[in-house]
């Protein structure tokens, strides 16, 4: 596993970077696989999903705690 840092994902839903970090065995920064983790820089964390026709990544962030 190793740790790269991409920006095309789209934003994080928590703080709006657009940037994240993630972990994956064979992706690299411009190609990512399905289920690879991110992580934002705000500590919100999600997995990668590939669209099924194209091979296009996007992040998929977990459910936001309620907000108080
Ligand atoms: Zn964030």
């Amino acid at each position: 596993m190793k740790t790269v840092k991409v920006d095309w994902l789209g934003d994080c839903e928590k703080c709006g970077v657009e940037s994240a970090l993630v972990e994956t065995e064979n992706g690299k920064e411009d190609w990512l696989y399905e289920g690879d983790k991110v992580t934002c820089c705000c500590g919100h964390t999600g997995h990668v999903e590939i669209l099924p026709c194209e091979p296009v990544a996007y992040a998929v962030w977990d459910e936001l705690p309620e907000a108080e």
